[in-house]
Parts: structure tokens; sequence; C-alpha cells
């Protein structure tokens, strides 16, 4: 810890860009240790802890990547038809046994091993097949239709490497090495909690002053879907003695503790000397919009992470550094760099220079082109504006006021994944 510490200056608080809170976070990070098998199913959303090397070439034989006909190129006519006589067929399940001699083609089904002496593929729709006999046209390659032994994968070469998050592509490419089973890092514990004393359980009726504590349900989809073990603490009261265990429990049993509220200026003291008594925190001020107070520390031998209490800025400091930070603790490697794309924007949205700015967007396809507006009103308290976005337009500090027309940026909540 000694050597990582999370206050680079001994300012009370510190001004940092989007990027360079990001950049201060990640670089702190290392992967937490331990891993184990678990069978290709179970590796779903988990983080290889080693490289997956192929025992076999993919595909394991040359094979036909058409339906057609298995022909030697050095028997076809440079010019005109060739006809040649077709001895056998040769089907996925089923190769042909035999050598194709001269003046021979094999029938061949897609995904059939080439037999011997065949060195291309006619496809079936440029030929004509009758009395055991086939017509090719001139114009064909050697070589051409055929997808070569370990051209996909090659027997002894990294088919995975550590580090990579397992989706559904790995979990068939896993499989189609014939791999039962591999070695995934543990999973990431993370205990989170709510602070405020004016928050209500939901399920009851709401005494005045009070809100429901919603923020943990959102924590609680964003940290399921990244594939954590989570230690759900409930909400802790505005209270030093009801904090302080809260950070000692969270900090026995978890890698990351991620708490809500009480990092705003007025509270912020609190919590600080609370904290620098377990552990070390530093309370930033980013300049984004919303979200701008958030503190980074360590409790014990945990990270943490005090996220603002406003519902959109929990959001929007959860994506914009703790996914990532989260990804890194897993072992994901490399982190992939947040995507951006630009497209055009419907509305004219008002923005002061100075921070980065999170909007809630909705886009769409308008006349053909990606298009975006303002999805609803955008406080930062307004949660619906997240639920019915589909994007963040993502407006850098220098920018001022966008036109209708002009273009922006937009981070897209959901891809393929
Ligand atoms: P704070 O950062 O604690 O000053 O909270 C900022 C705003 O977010 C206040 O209006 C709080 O009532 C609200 N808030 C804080 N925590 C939660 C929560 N867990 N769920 C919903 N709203 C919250
Ligand atoms: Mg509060």
């Amino acid at each position: 810890m000694a050597q990582n510490p999370v206050s680079p200056t001994s300012a009370r608080s510190t001004n940092y860009s989007a990027a360079a809170a990001r950049q201060a976070i990640l670089e702190r990070l290392t992967p937490v240790g331990g891993w184990e098998r678990v069978n290709v199913r179970s590796a779903l959303g988990r983080v290889l802890a080693e490289d997956v090397i192929a025992p076999c070439n993919v595909p394991a034989h040359d094979n036909s990547a058409m339906d057609g006909y298995a022909v030697r190129h050095a028997d076809l006519a440079p010019q005109g038809e060739s006809t040649l006589t077709i001895v056998g067929t040769a089907f996925a399940g089923k190769p042909f046994s035999g050598i194709v001699g001269a003046g021979q083609a094999v029938r061949i089904m897609t995904g059939a091993p080439i037999p011997e002496g065949a060195d291309s593929i006619v496809v079936q729709e440029v030929t004509r097949a009758a009395e055991g006999k086939v017509h090719v046209p001139a114009g064909q390659r050697a070589g051409q239709n055929l997808r070569r032994a370990g051209e996909d994968l090659a027997l002894g070469g990294v088919a995975l490497p550590a580090g990579k998050r397992c989706g559904p592509a790995e979990l068939g490419l896993i499989a189609s090495l014939g791999i039962a089973e591999v070695a995934v890092r543990r999973r990431l514990r993370v205990a989170f909690f709510s602070t405020g004393d004016e928050l209500a359980s939901i399920g009851k009726p709401l005494a005045p002053g009070e809100v429901y504590d919603s923020n943990r349900y959102t924590l609680f989809g964003a940290l399921s879907r990244l594939g954590c073990d989570l230690i759900d603490m409930g909400v802790v009261r505005d209270d030093p003695q009801a904090l302080e265990t809260a950070f000692r429990d969270a900090s026995a049993n978890a890698d990351v503790i991620l708490t809500s509220g009480g990092v705003s200026v007025g509270e912020a003291d609190f919590i600080r000397e609370l904290v620098n008594r377990l552990g070390e925190v530093a309370f930033w001020k980013i300049d984004i919009k919303p979200g701008r107070p958030m503190a980074f520390g360590r409790v014990g031998d945990a990270w943490l992470f005090g996220l603002p209490g406003n519902p959109v800025a929990v959001l929007v400091t959860f994506y914009q550094f703790v996914q990532d930070a989260l990804q890194a603790l897993s072992g994901v490697s490399p982190l992939p760099e947040p995507a951006l794309f630009d497209v055009v924007c419907a509305e004219t949205i008002r923005k002061q220079p100075g921070r980065r700015e999170f909007m809630r967007g909705r886009l769409a396809l308008v006349d053909g082109r990606q298009t975006v507006r303002l999805a609803g009103a955008q406080g930062s308290g307004v949660l619906r504006s997240m639920s019915e976005a589909n994007c963040f337009i993502v407006l850098p500090e220098e920018r001022g006021d966008v036109l209708a027309g002009e273009t922006v940026q937009v981070q897209i909540f959901d891809g393929l994944v």
C-alpha cells in the first residue's frame, strides 16, 4: 500500500479530468489472486487464468468450404469445358475413402474432408452433372474453396490468451478444440452499501422526507452483470460508529467496497476521517457532470469507491471509472478502450465549457443516419432518463452548446458481447 498511495498530493481534494481519474485508478490496480478450473459452460463471463493452447488443428482436416466437386486442377482444360467421371461422394461425417485419379471427380459436401488426389473444389452451381459425369467450365483456380487444416486455430498455438473474458464466441472456440475445462480467475468479491439517514427500504411506506434506496438495486444490477460475488450490506446510517463497523466488515470480506452517498462537500469530512483511520482515501472532484465528487482509496486490504448519492451520478461514475477498475482487478487484459462513435445530434443542447458531460441520449436510425436526441430530463436524480436512454452523449470538457445537426460522440449502453 505504501507504494500505491491514493492521494497524489497533500491537497484535501484534487481536481481531475475524467481521463486522469481513470488513469490514476487503473495504474494502481493489479489483479486479485486465485483461480479455479470450471467446465466450459461455467466459464461464461469468467476471465481466463492461463492461455488456452490448441491441442489440435481447427479445422482438423483440409475440407471443402462449399457443396460441389473435388477435382484435380491439372485435369481442367484452360479453355472450354472439361468432363470428369464421378467416382463417389464425400459427406462431412463420411469421407470418401478412395483416391481421385486422373479425369475423376468426387461429389463433396461442405465440411467434408478433401479426398486424396483432389486439390480444388468446383462449386456445384457452375457445373452440370449427367450420367455419372460432371462438366466443369474453364476459369477454376487451383486450391479454390478449400479450408486448410489449422487455418482457424493451429495445433500448439495460443487459441485464447490469459486475461480474456469468455463470451459466447470463446465458449464455442474452447469447445471447438475439444476442451472440457478451463482455468479461470476467481470471481471478484464486492461489498456494497448505501449511506444516508433519509433512505427507506423498498416494500414499506415512505415517511416524510425519506427516499427509497434505489442505488443498491442499480449497483446490484451493474455488479451482477460483471459476474462479481456480491455482499449486499444494506443501508448504513450517517453515523460514525455504524459506518466504521460497515467499513471494517466490508474490508474483511471483500476485494472492493462500493458505497453511494456521503461524498459531497458537506458529508465527505465525516467519511474521510473515518476511512483515513482504517486505510487511506482521497476525495476527488472530477470535472464531469453528473458525478463530480467521488472517493477512491483503500480500507484495510480492500479498494474503496465512494460514489455520489444521486442515482444517475451513481451509474455515470460506475460506468466511467468503476467498471473497468473491476475488470482490471478481475484480471481482464488488455482492458477494452471506451468506444465512442460520431453521430448527428438532432437537437440543440446547452452546455458550459469546463466539465465533461455525460448526457442520456436516445440513438435511432433517422432517414438512414444514426441520430441522437436527449432522453428526457437530465437532472442527476432523474433515473428515468437512464432507463429511456440507450447511450451516453459524451460532450468533452471544452465543448460549449451543441447545435442541432452538429456531430457529437456517443457511448452505447449495450452491444454484442
Ligand atoms: P448525498 O451524496 O449523500 O448527498 O446524496 C445526494 C442525493 O442522492 C440526495 O438527494 C440523496 O437523497 C440521494 N441519494 C443518496 N443515496 C441514495 C440511494 N441509495 N438511493 C436513492 N437516492 C439516494
Ligand atoms: Mg447522503
